[in-house]
């Protein structure tokens, strides 16, 4: 027998209040000031106290906040959200790798992935956008049709989830498990550098989360113009999904190169502000059979990076439903390697993780994209 409700008078759920996890301490006072729930000269005290509460120890109640009067967190709590997005789906690789799937709101969802014994503890992979406009064509994130930039609030929101299902709050001063992260999720960083900036403010706050900005790598396929104002404003760790010594096999692989083609790419590198030998770049090289894995292209390697401060990190392709290419043979690999490393260069081959559950680089996509915008953009109507 078939059911029919009648939702004309269901009641319309009520309009996402801001989230105070994504606003910098300057933006924090600035935000309780301009909705009056703070005396203007109290402000700079409130907000500190409310930092250590959201950052410090991961509260997601306002009433938690026991050195903040009552009517003071009434006020604050009914303009204002300490929730966490949801989680819609947990999953845990054999080797421990962890991969959260996070409804940021209808229709817009990523993945974030927790990887142990990488950096120094382990590290968080972060997502930047809901999918990529970047269509590298190895790459998963880049089939996906639907995309948005992250706010601060729900880039900060990927680190506070792991944190809580690692069992980190308060934040530890050591032995963390979450001790590095890296903005190597789904999305292009550098074309959400406000939001991404400030996420890199709030995450590494001395007291709040406290991961440092040597900790902290962001990961772009070569957004020349914005280099400068990442190392200016984040003072991040740089890394560069190069993939390719010559640019006609750049510009099929990361098609962004014929914008930004290897010659205006490696000057912006030169450039990046605080490179030195302790604060090298990262180039990532993923490695693709009979495509770009030859001895002579890691010679040609070596030769691109003469006089860069520079790390190679060797990244077996990760294959994923529908992707045309292979990857290397083991042999091809570790033939690439010892060339780098005879060259000087450090060049790790990074083991692929929590390939089971398809948390690997290169392997996220979210559900969402099988939702069309049109839809999208009603299911937003419908909660506002
Ligand atoms: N958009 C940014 C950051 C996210 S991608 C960037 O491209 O740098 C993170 C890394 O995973 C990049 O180096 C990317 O090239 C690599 N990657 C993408 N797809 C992959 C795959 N299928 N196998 C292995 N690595 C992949
Ligand atoms: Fe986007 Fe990076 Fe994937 Fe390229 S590799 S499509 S830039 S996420």
């Amino acid at each position: 027998m078939g059911v029919t409700l009648d939702l004309t008078r269901a009641p319309k759920s009520a309009p996402v209040k801001p989230n105070l996890s994504g606003l910098t301490r300057k933006g924090l006072v600035e935000t309780l000031i301009a909705a009056d729930v703070v005396r203007a000269d109290k402000a700079k005290m409130r907000a500190n106290q409310l930092w250590r509460w959201i950052h410090h120890y991961g509260v997601t109640d306002f009433d938690a906040m026991t050195d903040v009067a009552k009517e003071t967190r009434a006020a604050i709590a009914e303009r204002f959200s300490l929730a966490r997005p949801e989680v819609v789906e947990r999953q845990v690789s054999r080797d421990g790798t962890r991969k959260w799937l996070i409804r940021m709101a209808p229709g817009i969802e990523v993945e974030t992935v927790y990887i142990p014994d990488v950096g120094r503890a382990g590290a968080l992979c972060v997502s930047s956008q809901v999918g990529c406009t970047l269509n590298c064509t190895f790459c998963h994130t880049g089939t996906q049709a639907l995309v948005r930039n992250l706010t601060a609030a729900e880039i900060v929101a990927q680190v506070q989830i792991a944190r809580d299902d690692l069992e980190e709050w308060p934040s530890p001063k050591e032995d963390r498990r979450l001790s590095n992260i890296v903005f190597m999720g789904m999305g292009e960083p550098l074309y959400n550098l406000d939001n991404v900036a400030d996420a890199i403010d709030i995450i590494a706050d001395n007291e709040g989360i406290a991961i440092s900005r040597r900790r902290i790598t962001v990961s772009t396929s070569g957004v020349v113009p914005e280099l400068e104002a990442l190392g200016a404003r984040t003072q991040a760790m740089l890394a560069i999904s190069l993939h390719a010594t010559n640019d006609p096999l750049r510009n099929e692989l990361v098609p962004l190169n014929k914008k930004y083609p290897i010659a205006e790419l490696m000057a912006g590198i030169r450039a990046y502000p605080g490179l030195s030998n302790a604060r090298r770049v990262t180039f990532e090289y993923v490695m693709l059979k009979g495509v770009n894995d030859s001895p002579a292209e890691a010679r040609a390697l070596v030769n691109l990076l003469k006089g860069i401060p520079a790390k190679i990190n060797l990244i077996p392709f990760n294959p994923w439903p529908g992707s045309n290419y292979q990857c290397s043979d083991w042999g091809a690999i570790e033939a690439f390697a010892a060339i780098l490393n005879r060259a000087g260069y450090a060049s790790p081959i990074r083991t692929p993780r929590g390939r089971d559950i398809l948390a690997a680089c290169g392997q996220l996509k979210s559900e969402s994209e099988k939702m069309r915008a049109s839809e999208r953009r009603k299911l937003e109507a419908a909660a506002e």
